[in-house]
């Protein structure tokens, strides 16, 4: 593309994306496609000859704008609501341009060394100590595969080089509300699903430290290895907080890797007042929090903290001869060195733009603001004798669900089944409204059936009052009038 040509059309596209970000909320904010339709809209084939930047602009608008559920939305409460702001985006347009792949420090002196640079940023700023340190990955996922591979390989020392044949089958260790990234890295690992420990939550959904120490126990009595625990500041289904410290003190009596997963709720620990978010994380070996989820960077990037990170090197590090250095760099940071990928992107532009362009302060202030926004949708939930939270809130993200019309003394009579159902649907009808997008989850407390519940997430810095308040008038909207299991025509 020439270099006019190219200049042009950069315009073209920072003007969409202003007004894009300008204009989104007055798009549906769950893609209103089908399955198939925007497939069957695309040519089976790549064009045989070039076309032009305009017709490749105007499908941008025509397909891709329309077969999108934004994610940037203020409207969006579904998942863990996220933003792409717009320091995130500019530094994503420079990290394309550049186009570095930071595998050495030699091909990416900049890339390696902000990347070293925002992740003690980060580590202070969650107040962990000194000598964590990691790298960025694309998703939590990545960063909890190559906790665990260190665990793995602390556990079993011989294993990268043998394999696990003829060892004691190993265990990794989470609650019932851990996120299944846990579970898959596990499998990966080769210690296969049936390698993973559930240890029970109380009532608030927190793992059971007791719980956790009996299981470990046990099973080193019956010859299986204790490989990790995976802690969870901020459960996907209610954002619920286990007791970092007790399993730590668990963890460290058994000699068994500590992971803690503070994916989503990790940040909040910036916020005065929410240190305790990650009190005993620093008893922890490896810690993942992901700046693509509340730290407003655009999607991917996620940060993985080991305390003693020569641990992820003895997992991955390669001596291929076509990447060995002189010096003085063989003693300079080789990113390649501490993870799977080879090629890796440069990451952290954009969140040294995000991080510089909000300061510390302001991050703080605005998570601070989506627990206030979330605080407020609980309390009108907890003032109607129709709605009931299903967990306690400590974070940005509500789980409740409509309860019945009647109030709390008809709930027995009325089957878990039909209010199951019942919240599904006004899930389905508040999600085909397009002013708001929420998600749901299962919720199991022991002895009960399992609980469906909505999910209500604040994320994004374009939300405000009025977007949380329309969310709890359009579900309102949806209130069946009768018990739930009758009157569906309402739904
Ligand atoms: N951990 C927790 C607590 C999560 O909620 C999620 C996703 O929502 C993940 C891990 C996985 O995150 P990622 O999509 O970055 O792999």
């Amino acid at each position: 593309m020439p270099i006019d040509e190219f200049r042009r059309h950069a315009g073209a596209v920072v003007d969409r994306i202003a007004d894009y970000l300008a204009d989104v909320g007055e798009l549906p904010v769950l893609s209103r496609v089908r399955p198939g339709d925007i497939r069957a809209r695309v040519p089976a084939a790549m064009p045989e000859e070039g076309e032009s930047m305009e017709d490749i602009l105007a499908d941008f608008d025509r397909l891709v704008v329309p077969g999108t559920t934004h994610w940037n939305h203020p409207g969006f409460f579904g998942y863990f609501a996220v933003t792409g702001s717009g320091p995130g985006i500019l530094g994503e347009m420079l990290t394309a341009a550049l186009n570095v792949n930071a595998m050495l420090w030699r091909t990416g002196p900049a890339a390696t060394e902000l990347e070293e640079a925002c992740l003690d940023w980060i580590r202070r700023a969650l107040g962990l100590p000194e000598g964590f340190a990691g790298e960025i990955t694309d998703t939590a996922s990545t960063s909890t595969l190559y906790a665990l591979a260190a665990a793995r390989d602390a556990a079993f020392p011989a294993a990268r080089a043998d394999g696990l044949a003829g060892l004691p089958p190993g265990r990794v260790y989470c609650s019932t509300e851990t996120h299944s990234a846990a579970h898959k890295s596990v499998a990966t690992l080769g210690m296969g699903y049936g390698g993973v420990r559930h240890i029970p939550v109380d009532g608030a959904f927190r793992m059971d430290a007791r719980a956790l120490a009996a299981a470990i126990r046990e099973d080193r009595q019956g010859g299986l290895m204790p490989v990790a625990v995976v802690a969870t500041t901020g459960t996907t289904g209610t954002a619920a907080i286990d007791p970092v410290r007790a399993i730590a003190e668990v963890c460290a009596g058994e000699g068994v890797w500590l992971h803690v997963d503070g994916a989503y709720g990790g940040p909040a620990a910036m916020v005065p007042g929410y240190e305790w978010v990650l009190d005993g994380a620093e008893l922890a070996d490896s810690i993942v929090v992901n700046p693509h989820k509340w730290l407003f960077v655009p999607i991917d990037c996620s940060v993985l903290l080991v305390k003693d990170r020569a641990r992820l090197a003895r997992a991955f590090s390669s001596t291929a001869s076509f990447l060995t250095v002189p010096e003085p760099e063989t003693r300079a940071t080789n990113l390649m060195d501490y993870g799977l990928a080879l090629g890796r992107r440069f990451r952290a532009l954009k969140l040294w733009f995000v991080l510089r362009y909000f300061g510390a302060n302001g991050i703080a202030e605005r998570i601070a603001e989506h627990i206030r926004l979330a605080s407020l949708f609980e309390a009108w939930v907890r003032d109607s004798e129709e709605w009931e939270v299903l967990a306690p809130r400590h974070l940005s993200l509500v789980a409740f669900r409509w309860r019945g019309p009647v109030g709390r003394a008809a709930l027995p009579a009325t089957s878990p089944h039909d209010l199951n159902e019942a919240n599904e649907r006004i899930l389905e009808r508040v999600n085909a409204g397009g002013e708001v997008f929420l998600s749901h989850t299962l919720l199991r407390r022991p002895g009960d059936e399992p609980v469906y519940a909505l999910r209500l997430a604040v994320g994004n810095l374009r939300t405000t009052e009025e977007h949380v308040r329309k969310a709890w008038e359009a579900l309102r909207r949806l209130e069946p009038p009768g018990p739930p299991g009758r009157h569906e025509e309402n739904l």
